[in-house]
């Protein structure tokens, strides 16, 4: 029903009220419908609730309700009238008062403007004429009614002079442009020339700053490009390279205010001086008794034999260098890496980077070490001491990327009669240790001490050692034993796991059982967790991942696999370390590498070596003669340890104690 008109009606009855809805469609049909009592509405103007409520309600016609709305309407409209004939009158008061006002507060201005005026006119009297003609003048009025003062100021002219007037335009000439006048080279030359002035002049020192008696001095800015202070030790050798100098002389520096502090260029000169004087010899002590020429067996050509034959000795001694009179030196697998070119070597270059033996000169600045010391030599050399791995922990010394490099990779190495090396990587060999014994330990040595720290164990804790028969791994097993450890050895060979018997093991494995079965035997003997830490020093592609595998969940698993033979190229070391993800993942891994081991760490472990009488198992030749056949041996897979050549028999037989091996 679209076009209904409805209006609702309420009607009266005995007890309940009840409300019928009448409407009326677009027909005129009257359409009635009940409504239930509680859905009763009054919406007619002027029937509220209350009426419906009340017991008796007044019954009201459409007609009725239609007239008294009119009325209602009426009134509200007269209402509306009068309010706004009010609010009219009300307006007009207002702006009436708002006028009066206005014109009150002018009349007071004005009559404030004059008193200003007469006070004026009145000190002008007092100034310039008599006081007798101002009082006089004082309440006269001129003709237009002013005061004498506010009459004087209006007589100021309102134009300029006629004169100022009347005179002719000054015209001036325009500006000439810059350089008019000289030819273009006059104008380049003169360019130059002032550019050229205050290029000379550089930058100006700071002013001082005066105030009154007061003379306040201002420092140069400090240079922020000075490597930072990391340590006492650090601090000290910075401060010697600045201010002593490696020339001698000592820089002045300015007392009291340091007005000019060192600057990036005096430090880079002296360290240009510490590079240069190592070039030049100073006081090398021993090195008139040094032979001009040696025996050296050196790689001339990639992938070649070796050749031995006679080569100048290296006198040129740096102020940390060291010559030392080689005794033994023994083959590693990065040999055959130098020989097949992995590391680019400038080529002639002698081999090894293991060896040992007696000083026989020292450089100007050596201090810890002097002529006829018994030495295990250091591999770098003139590490630079600035960087983050020099200045960082004393163990990672040896990441220095900044060096001369390594004596038998990239400077001539041990299989020589004489080696120079740096002071500062060299250790002392206690009474002990023989020179066959500390050869090998200057790398493999080196590398599987540090291995063995890294896995940071306590006393009586699991380390397992994949590999454990090898030459690093029987040194391992040595080293874990002297600190307290105890240690399951894993190989393949059988030569191995006598070996690792032999070197001490607690738990020797055969790895050929398979995975599973090396696993549940680790488990047995360590209360089903696996070892606490691994070193794997096995250069098997499997061998990463069983070194994983008998590792308890969150342990650390050490890589340090290297064989110890020389082998021809390619070399057969594994390029990738190769582990299965849910080692890492699931079981929580932790996988870390290591590089030899720095100074500290090569001393501390000579005096294990000499405490425990460790001792390296070896095959020794006799001369550097006997290298080819050393190295037929390795190639042929038959090494049985490490493979030494005594260079000079004169040296041999000083050490007191024995090794287990
Ligand atoms: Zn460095
Ligand atoms: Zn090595």
């Amino acid at each position: 029903m679209p076009f209904m008109e409805s209006r609702r009606i309420v009607f009266d009855s005995d007890n309940s009220s009840i409300a019928l809805h009448a409407a009326t469609d677009a027909s005129g049909a009257p359409n009635i419908q009940p409504l239930s009592n509680e859905t009763v509405v009054a919406n007619v103007e002027g029937v509220d609730d209350s009426d419906s409520d009340d017991d008796a309600p007044e019954a009201i016609t459409a007609s009725s309700a239609l007239e008294r709305t009119r009325a209602i309407e009426a009134e509200a409209a007269k209402a509306a009238e009068e309010q706004e004939a009010a609010a009219k009158r009300k307006r007009k008061q207002r702006d009436a008062k708002l006028r009066e006002q206005a014109e009150s507060s002018k009349r007071s201005r004005k009559r404030k403007r004059l008193n200003a005026a007469e006070d004026d006119s009145a000190e002008i009297h007092r100034d310039t004429a008599s006081t007798t003609a101002a009082a006089e003048n004082q309440g006269e009025s001129n003709t237009n009614g002013l005061p004498i003062g506010a009459a004087r100021r209006l007589e100021i002219p309102a134009l300029l002079p006629e004169e100022l007037l009347a005179a002719e335009p000054v015209t001036r000439l325009p500006t000439p442009p810059p350089g008019s006048g000289r030819d273009v080279a006059t104008n380049q030359r003169l360019k130059s020339k002032q550019k050229l002035a205050r290029l000379e002049k550089g930058a100006k020192p700071p002013k001082d700053v005066v105030k009154g008696p007061v003379r306040l001095r201002v420092t140069e800015r400090e240079n922020k490009l000075l490597p930072p202070k990391a340590n006492k030790q650090s601090k000290s050798l910075r401060e010697s390279l600045l201010h002593n100098g490696r020339n001698g002389r000592r820089q002045t520096m300015n007392k009291g205010f340091n007005r000019n502090r060192i600057t990036v260029a005096t430090y880079r000169r002296s360290l240009q001086d510490f590079i240069t004087d190592q070039k030049h010899l100073p006081t090398v002590m021993g090195i008139e008794s040094v032979p001009e020429k040696m025996l050296a067996c050196q790689v001339v050509e990639y992938n070649a034999p070796y050749k031995i034959h006679q080569v100048p000795t290296p006198r040129d001694l740096g102020p940390y260098d060291m010559l030392v009179k080689t005794a033994v030196a023994s083959l590693c697998h990065t040999d055959g890496m130098v020989s097949a070119g992995v590391f680019k070597t400038k080529l002639p270059c002698t081999a090894s980077h293991e060896g040992s033996g007696t000083i026989a000169a020292v450089g100007s600045s050596v201090t810890d070490f002097k002529e006829g010391d018994r030495v295990m030599c250091g591999l770098m050399r003139n590490q630079c001491g600035i960087c983050a791995d020099c200045q960082g922990p004393e163990n990672y010394s040896q990441y220095c990327a900044n060096n001369d490099g390594a004596i038998g990779v990239n400077l001539d190495g041990a299989f020589a009669d004489y080696v120079r090396i740096d002071s500062r990587t060299a250790a002392k060999l206690p009474d002990s240790v023989s020179f066959e014994t500390a050869a090998p330990l200057a790398c493999a040595g080196c590398t599987v001490w540090r291995g063995v720290l890294q896995a940071d164990l306590k006393a009586k804790e699991w380390l397992a050692i994949v590999g454990s028969g090898g030459g690093l791994g029987h040194l391992g097993i040595q080293f874990a034993k002297a600190l307290g450890l105890q240690v399951i050895g894993i190989d393949a060979r059988d030569e191995g796991l006598e070996l690792s018997r032999t070197a001490g093991a607690d738990v020797v494995i055969d790895a050929r059982k398979g995975n599973e079965a090396v696993v549940a035997e680790v488990h047995k003997v360590t209360n089903g967790a696996g070892a606490d830490a691994t070193v794997n020093v096995s250069d098997a592609k499997s061998a990463a991942a069983t070194a994983c595998a008998v590792t308890k969940m969150h342990g650390v698993m050490l890589q340090i696999a290297q064989l110890l033979t020389a082998t021809p190229s390619p070399p057969p070391q594994p390029d990738e370390v190769s582990i299965p993800f849910v080692e890492l993942i699931f079981r929580d891994i932790r996988v870390h590498g290591s590089l030899i081991c720095s100074p500290t760490e090569a001393r501390r472990m000579l005096a294990v070596v000499a405490e425990h009488h460790i001792s390296v198992k070896t095959n020794a030749f006799n001369g550097l003669h006997e290298i080819p056949k050393l190295i037929e041996l390795a190639h042929g897979g038959k090494m049985q340890g490490k493979g030494i050549v005594v260079v000079d028999e004169g040296q041999r037989g000083v050490r007191k104690g024995e090794g287990r091996v």
